[in-house]
């Protein structure tokens, strides 16, 4: 039988779309419908198995998944032993210090004696150990904020993205203890043949990821400004340059990076730059 990898990707919650958005990104297709627990690419040697995030490392630690997408919060609370292959770049969110408003705090020595709710209290004792801190870390498993309003904790570390889940339970965001984002993690005894498709899975990655923040532009520009406006654009490597119909202008076509793009559009005009086209780019191979 053909080697065929498995990727375990939660079922439902904050990582699933945009897991499997990458998974369709890099041309993967399967079918998720109908809550299944399992679905094989028709296009790809690779099985999904869709699993509560919680349950993602040790699975993959165990071998029973050989790859998998998780937060890295996760990844690091569970201490389970796996290789950090790739960092995905969605779901970033971060762990916070939440204490309630009025707590004068002045920096991490202010925990000293305190009891911290959480549900990462491996993360926590890092953080408190870190800092040389001794409190107590109360375990509950979620509405971690509400513990300080109902006197079961004095302190708070939980997932923060806006801050609005902790203002209305009058807490205050006072640190951050870790700053996470989606994973790729890979069991440590992969097969050669199970390591040559995640290897297969990494390059189209990465070409994704590379035409994220490259675009392809078109523009066209007086010839006497041709070379200034190539000097504008950094990114810009051997452009193409071919003449317009209009005498004395050209059309250049080329790929820049986004950002460096929204730095010179100005000068660009400025150098008559016209007819400005900045078109994404599905994947580059490189
Ligand atoms: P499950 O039912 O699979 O156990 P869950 O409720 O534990 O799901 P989610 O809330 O779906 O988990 O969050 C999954 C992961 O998404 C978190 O561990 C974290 O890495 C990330 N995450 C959490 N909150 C946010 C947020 N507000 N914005 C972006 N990413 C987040
Ligand atoms: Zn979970």
């Amino acid at each position: 039988m053909d080697t065929i990898l498995r990727l375990a990707i939660q079922k439902s919650g904050r990582l699933s779309e945009d897991s499997i958005k990458l998974i369709n990104e890099c041309g993967i297709e399967f079918s998720n419908g109908g809550g299944k627990l399992k679905s094989t690419s028709t296009n790809f040697p690779v099985e999904f198995l869709f699993l509560r995030d919680d349950d993602i490392p040790g699975y993959v630690s165990d071998g029973v998944a050989d790859i998998g997408i998780i937060g890295e919060n996760v990844s690091v609370e569970t201490q389970k032993k796996v290789n950090t292959v790739h960092r995905l770049g969605f779901s970033k969110c971060r762990l916070s210090i939440g204490v309630p408003k009025d707590f004068h705090y002045e920096g991490p020595q202010s925990l000293t004696g305190k009891k911290i709710a959480t549900s990462y209290p491996n993360i926590l004792n890092d953080f408190l150990h870190e800092h040389n801190i001794h409190a107590t870390i109360h375990e509950i498993s979620g509405s971690v904020e509400i513990a300080p309003g109902i006197g079961l904790a004095d302190a708070i570390c939980d997932i923060v993205s806006s801050g609005s889940t902790l203002i209305s339970n009058g807490l205050k965001e006072v640190e951050t203890v870790f700053r996470s984002e989606a994973i790729l993690i890979a069991n440590e005894n992969l097969s050669a043949a199970k390591n040559k498709i995640l290897h297969d899975l990494l390059f189209r990655i990465d070409a994704v990821k590379r035409a994220k923040n490259t675009k392809y532009i078109l523009l066209n520009a007086p010839n006497e400004s041709i070379d200034k406006i190539i000097a504008l654009l950094p990114g810009v490597k051997s452009p193409t340059i071919m003449p317009l119909a209009k005498e004395g202008w050209s059309s250049l076509h080329s790929v820049v990076k986004e950002n460096e793009f929204w730095q010179v559009i100005e000068s660009l005009k400025a150098h008559g730059a016209e007819g400005i086209l900045v078109i994404p780019i599905e994947k580059i191979i490189q």
